[in-house]
């Protein structure tokens, strides 16, 4: 009770009891959150963290919840809404002739919580080349980094553009670490294991010609268009390529004739394999069965073991 009152203390009426998570999740799927607050700056994401972890409070940062699957029964303890939202120019490193930059790095400082297709956007539009292949990527800066989001038409990894980030460690330290810290690899980075929060990302871009950024831009979003199911709740991919397997997930997926398969309203997408689709009113179980009941056809069929990419959380 003690602990509720200093929340509430703290964050007063924007502080919400029971806050139901399926509104923000892409699934529309997920119970609720025993408190929840949505932070609009780096400080009060400081402050509800700090806060949260000196009264022991378990702790879940939701980005645009793009690659999660909540469960049914919703998330114990404090969930913070990251929406912090500033994206600042920081300088540059090269040559500048005329007011254009030559040669060399231009530094844009993005806090965690700007949606990252607002951050692709206006790099692309100051003529900044390094993330314009990932428009279309949902979620958020921090979540893209967290998960090292990757894109693949051309290829290219959001850990690729990052030059040092400011994080807040398990300590409650706030630092700033360079790339090499994170290790990223594929659908991996070292603060998956590490527990750090990503507070405010600099990311290191070439000047481009906006119109060959566009153009890049706009063959991701066409390739998305064609190879992706559209206006549709899902995570995206389901789960990961493996290195072994002769070709994609979504591949052996295929191969194996779910395609169309479905628990519940929980769907494997038509059009792409490895997508889970709600169509309507899908439970986390739906989701769970529907993805143990691929997981064992593949493996029955091509002795390949996926793993998920959608991170569960919460209680199922
Ligand atoms: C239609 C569709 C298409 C997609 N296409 C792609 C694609 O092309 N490539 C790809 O890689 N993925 C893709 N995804 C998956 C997803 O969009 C990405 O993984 C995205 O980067 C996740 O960001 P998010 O903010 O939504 O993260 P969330 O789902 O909110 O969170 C994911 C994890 O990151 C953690 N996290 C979030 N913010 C922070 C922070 N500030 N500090 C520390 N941890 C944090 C969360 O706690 C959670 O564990 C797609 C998803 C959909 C729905």
């Amino acid at each position: 009770m003690g602990t509720l009152n200093d929340l509430k203390q703290k964050f007063g009426d924007r502080l919400k009891e029971h806050e139901p998570l399926a509104r923000y999740t892409t699934f529309k799927i997920g119970g609720p959150a025993d408190y929840f607050f949505e932070t609009k700056t780096t400080d009060e994401l400081v402050a509800a963290i700090t806060l949260a972890r000196e009264h022991s409070i378990p702790m879940f940062i939701l980005g645009g919840g793009s690659n999660i699957l909540i469960g049914d029964h919703g998330i114990r303890g404090f969930v913070i809404k990251n929406s912090t939202g500033s994206i600042r120019m920081k300088g540059m490193k090269g040559t500048v002739t005329g007011g254009v930059a030559k040669k060399g790095l231009v530094f844009v400082e993005a806090d965690s919580g700007v949606i990252f297709n607002s951050l692709v956007r206006f790099t692309i539009e100051e003529g900044l080349a390094g993330l314009e292949m990932h428009l279309g990527l949902p979620g958020s800066v921090g979540g893209a980094i967290f998960m090292n989001s990757k894109w693949t038409h051309p290829p290219g990894f959001v850990g690729d553009a990052v030059y040092q980030a400011e994080i807040l460690t398990p300590e409650n330290k706030r630092i700033t670490v360079p790339n090499a810290y994170f290790h990223f690899g594929y659908d991996t980075s070292s603060i998956q294991k590490t527990k750090d929060i990503l507070l405010k990302i600099v990311f290191a871009l070439r000047s481009d010609t906006r119109e060959r950024l566009w153009q890049i831009a706009n063959e991701s979003i066409a390739y998305r268009r064609d190879s992706q199911p559209q206006g549709v709740c899902t995570a995206g991919c389901a789960f990961k390529n493996i290195s072994k397997a002769p070709t994609s997930a979504g591949f052996l997926i295929d191969h194996t004739g779910l395609k169309g398969e479905h628990v519940g309203d929980a769907y494997i997408s038509d059009v792409h394999a490895n997508f889970i689709i709600n169509r309507g009113k899908a439970r986390a179980a739906d989701v769970v069965q529907l993805i143990e009941k691929v997981r064992a056809k593949v493996k029955e069929k091509f002795d390949v073991i996926l793993e998920e990419e959608i991170i569960r959380v919460g209680e199922f």
